[in-house]
């Protein structure tokens, strides 16, 4: 029997609707909630996904402003965008849109962010908080991923679960949410020795690595729990790490791409920029 799918689709209306609620409690309070995108460059790809994040904010009543820098913007200018956004008070989420080009540094640019309007959940700060099983913002897609698990049912706890991919933004915050819930972990990489001697042995694979259809049905054991993180372009459709029909036939459980874990990654933007909003409130 092929495997249930977990549908990111409905799972994101339904936290968006959620979130709505909340967003229209602060509005009737006088707070609007407010994300900053910083966006460098004309990269294609990054364009759409800012766009999708506009569009969210918009049907949530969350204010957005996207500041736009050219392909050859300083480092300067960059850090220049994070200071306004971090000292602006209509602004609770502030992200860089990654990846930057290359002559910036992006590891100093998000250290800047405020971790209090960390909306990515990848500040240094956010990052150690997870390491360490306390509360801060949590890296979206890893959030979003979990997220989908847990409403399938997955029981985690004592599983076997295999991470494919080690990035910080991804990878390493997925294992390591993973492992608050009780599985036992593996992350494997580009340098790991028999991969799918590792792949085959988990109850609850992930794959994060950017390689369209990499993880085939071989590769799967039977009944598998299947998150596809990836997002790849092939022949102008997107398609996932792993090869979904054949793996289909296999898993127990699947994430289908697109409609899976991208869309959760853009509603757990939605509610780390909320939740900050309704913390600064408090603060206020
Ligand atoms: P990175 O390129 O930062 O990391 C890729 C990881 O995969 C690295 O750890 C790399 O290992 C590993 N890897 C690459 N090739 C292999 C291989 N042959 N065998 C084993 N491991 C390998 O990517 P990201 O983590 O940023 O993204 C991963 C995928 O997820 C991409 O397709 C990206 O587009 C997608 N993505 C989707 C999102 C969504 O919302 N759905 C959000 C973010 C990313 P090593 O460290 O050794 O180089």
């Amino acid at each position: 029997m092929p495997a249930q799918l977990i549908d990111g689709k409905a799972l994101s209306s339904q936290v968006e609707a959620a979130l709505k609620t909340r967003v229209d409690r602060l509005r009737s309070e006088g707070h609007i909630p407010g994300l900053c995108v910083i966006l460098v460059g004309d990269d294609p790809a990054s364009h759409l996904y800012v766009g999708n994040k506009e569009k969210a904010c918009e049907r949530l009543g969350i204010y957005s402003r996207t500041v736009r820098l050219p392909a050859d913007a300083t480092q300067s200018m960059l850090e220049q965008a994070v200071h306004a956004a971090n000292d602006d008070d209509r602004i609770h989420g502030v992200l860089v849109q990654l990846p930057l080009p290359k002559h910036l540094d992006g590891s100093r640019a998000l250290s800047l962010i405020l971790p209090q309007k960390d909306a990515d959940g990848i500040h240094d700060v956010n990052a150690g908080k997870l390491m360490r099983g306390e509360n801060g913002a949590v890296a979206c897609t890893p959030k979003g991923a979990m997220y989908m698990l847990k409403s399938a049912g997955i029981a985690l706890s004592g599983k076997n679960a295999v991470v494919v991919g080690r990035s910080n933004i991804v990878g390493k915050p997925m294992a390591m949410l993973l492992l608050q819930e009780n599985a036992t972990v593996t992350i494997c990489h580009s340098r790991t020795h028999d991969l799918a001697a590792h792949t085959r042995n988990a109850d609850i694979l992930v794959a994060a690595i950017g390689q369209p259809r990499f993880i085939t049905a071989d590769m799967v054991k039977d009944g598998a729990v299947v998150v596809d993180v990836g997002m790849n372009r092939v022949d102008g459709k997107f398609c996932g790490d792993v090869d979904f029909d054949a793996v289909r036939e296999k898993a127990s459980f699947i994430t289908p791409v697109p409609g899976g874990v991208g869309k959760m990654t853009i509603a757990m933007l939605m509610s780390n920029t909320v939740e900050a909003a309704e913390k600064a409130f408090v603060r206020q």
